[in-house]
């Protein structure tokens, strides 16, 4: 027997590393799996270079938990250790790497500057045991098994052990107050959060099955056997070349990925990079539906198929952030703070690659199969706009194959659109005017009006669409965009041509008196326009600058326009019959009623005549009848 003292200079380790680590003490069973996983690994490559004579058998890992004795063991195949590499690897290494963290960490009191710190390895065992062992026999020939213990204080001892079987035991001997980790669901819950895509089998208790089987008479009868849990995939399709899977294969694992989830993503992306990074990985994009906010945060991250978080934020841009799927990669630095991370080097290389990844992939797509990616665009729409106000790279390459969508369902890259309204949407400053509707629905009479004049009408219906048009408006030249109700279908595109009015000035000022009588002059401001004698007697309108201030104060963009009312331009056509009409009327009584009509029929059209208004404009609808 040996005896000895760790090199540690804190007295007594525990106190430390338990407030240190309290809140994440879980990750010791992923630290010990990782150390047994490299070292059944070890064996694989020292095997496969004829360094081990004969088979190597049974690789497989064990988790064995034992009630009753306080138990938790960690049983591996691999490599094993000799008396002297636990003295090296243990009492020097492994202890003074964790006194390096101590020293490190103990001025930290921010439990969040420690996310996903690697490297504190075996060291973890401490934060959930009163005591540790290790029982292990070497993979070489002519070395006795060896059992070494420490309870925590720096002494350890080393004895030689009973053990036939090559490989380590790391045996815990769970504290009292991480007594929450003897229980079998407990760990089975750790084991599918941390290993479920380790390269080597894990097994952890016992799981029933039915097989159905012959008996002696030749009848079928189901009969239950018993057999080891395994918990993991060991070949998780990232880590398999994209040759050899196909379109279901990519399918399946994003079901064993997200086993809650019922909608098939709408493509991915496989990542196999090797220099100057390591990356591989599957990416998939999901249908985007309304809330965001649930859909973020769903890519896991891994180093070397062990999992590290399902929070990539400050690795990825913001915008991929909604994508979905698999990251692994051993160059992501995961014992730094997260504002670290954002100014890493490596880091960056890896988020700008993945940009790139994803502009090449839709850029694939849109230009083979056009038609699938105009299928798919509304799932993919709003990624892509965030994308593009987002990252200026991303931006330059969706450039060109980012869609706009007409009210005909029409699609067209931003060169074609242009090409297509230039003729007929090119206003006297020699803007291109992008007109677009926000509702078809509500704004229909508006969409006919303005087909009626051969324009054509984009559809921009979602709530990321108004930035969207002043990005669009910042970034390509010559373009203006306005919506279909911002004035009437005349001003809407300002032309040099203006039709003369049937209406005398002193006539107008009469009518707008007389007008301002009927209405709220709070919220409507009268004006004429000299429109044709075919279009609505009057229009009801609202300015563009104006809706887009209010847009933006609903999004909280800008405060001091919070509390806006809605305001409108009721425009008088003064070319229409039914106006001269009215200003030729003697009788004042009749004068009132046309023109609360003409309001009505103009609040109506575009869905704003409710309640009383409504009652009384059908009242006088009907004694008008
Ligand atoms: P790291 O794994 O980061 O090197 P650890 O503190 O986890 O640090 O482990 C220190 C060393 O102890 C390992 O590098 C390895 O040589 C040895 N070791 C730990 N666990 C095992 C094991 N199950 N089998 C063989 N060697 C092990």
């Amino acid at each position: 027997m040996q005896k000895g003292k760790i090199k540690v200079q804190t007295e007594n380790i525990f106190p430390i590393i338990k407030k240190f680590l309290y809140s994440d003490s879980e990750i010791f069973l992923r630290e010990l799996v990782s150390n047994a996983v490299d070292a059944t690994q070890k064996l694989k490559t020292l095997a496969s270079v004829g360094n081990i004579k004969g088979d190597i058998g049974d690789t497989s890992i064990e988790i064995i938990m034992d009630e009753k004795a306080k138990t938790i063991t960690v049983r591996d195949k691999g490599i094993g250790m000799t008396a002297d590499e636990i003295k090296k690897y243990i009492n020097q290494i492994a202890f003074s790497s964790a006194e390096e963290w101590i020293e490190k960490f103990q001025k930290y009191d921010d439990r969040n500057a420690i996310i996903g710190h690697f490297g504190l390895g075996f060291y973890s065992a401490f934060m959930v045991s009163k005591k540790v062992e290790i029982i292990t026999k070497s993979y070489k020939e002519n070395e006795e098994p060896v059992k070494w213990e420490c309870s925590g204080d720096p002494e350890f001892k080393i004895t030689t052990a009973k053990k036939e079987a090559r490989g380590t035991d790391i045996v815990l001997h769970i504290a009292d107050d991480s007594d929450e980790f003897l229980n079998e669901n407990r760990i089975l819950e750790l084991l599918k959060k941390y290993c479920k895509f380790l390269p080597v089998e894990i097994i952890f208790g016992k799981e029933k099955e039915t097989k159905k089987e012959k008996d002696k008479d030749g009848k079928e009868k189901d009969v239950t056997v018993e057999k080891p849990r395994i918990i993991n995939n060991t070949k998780p399709a990232w880590t398999l070349k994209p040759a050899e899977l196909k379109e279901e294969d990519y399918k399946s694992f994003y079901r064993e990925l997200y086993p809650f989830t019922f909608e098939e993503p709408l493509f991915n992306i496989h990542l196999n990079v090797d220099y100057p990074f390591n990356l591989t990985g599957i990416l998939y994009f999901p249908k985007i539906k309304e809330q965001i906010e649930v859909q973020k945060n769903k890519i896991q991250l891994y180093c070397n198929q062990v999992f590290v978080t399902d929070s990539v934020e400050g690795i990825v841009p913001d915008f991929l952030t909604l994508l979905h799927g698999v990251l692994d990669s051993p160059d992501i630095p995961l014992n730094v703070s997260r504002s670290f991370l954002q100014s890493d080097s490596n880091v960056k290389k890896i988020s700008s690659h993945i940009t790139k990844k994803v502009a090449d992939k839709l850029e694939d797509i849109f230009k083979n199969n056009r038609e699938e990616f105009e299928k798919k665009w509304d799932d993919i729409k709003v990624f892509i706009q965030y994308g593009m106000i987002s990252e200026e790279k991303f931006k330059e390459r969706a450039k060109k194959f980012c869609l706009l969508k007409n009210v005909d369902n029409k699609f067209f890259t931003f060169d074609e659109y242009k090409n297509h309204i230039k003729t007929n949407q090119t206003n006297k400053d020699k803007k291109i005017v992008h007109i677009y509707a926000n509702n078809a629905v509500e704004q229909h009479s508006m969409i006919d009006a303005a087909k009626e004049k051969g324009y054509d009408v984009l559809l921009f219906d979602t709530p990321i669409d108004s930035h969207f048009i002043n990005l669009l408006e910042s970034d390509l030249e010559n373009v203006s965009f306005v919506r279909v109700d911002a004035d009437v279908v005349d001003k809407l595109i300002s032309k040099d041509e203006e039709l003369p009015s049937k209406l005398s000035n002193k006539e107008k000022e009469s009518l707008k008196t007389d007008i301002e009588k009927q209405i709220d002059k709070t919220q409507f401001n009268v004006v004429f326009e000299n429109m044709s004698e075919s279009d609505q007697p009057m229009v009801i309108t609202q300015p563009e600058y104006m809706r887009r201030m209010k847009d933006m104060s609903a999004l909280g963009g800008a405060g001091m326009f919070g509390q806006m009312p809605d305001n409108y331009v009721l425009s008088v056509n003064t070319n229409h019959p039914a106006i001269y009409k009215i200003t030729q009327e003697k009788n004042d009584k009749s004068k009132e009623s046309l023109i609360s009509q003409l309001v009505d029929l103009a609040m109506l059209s575009k869905n704003l005549l409710k309640g009383e208004k409504l009652t009384e404009f059908v009242k006088r609808s009907i004694d008008l009848i």
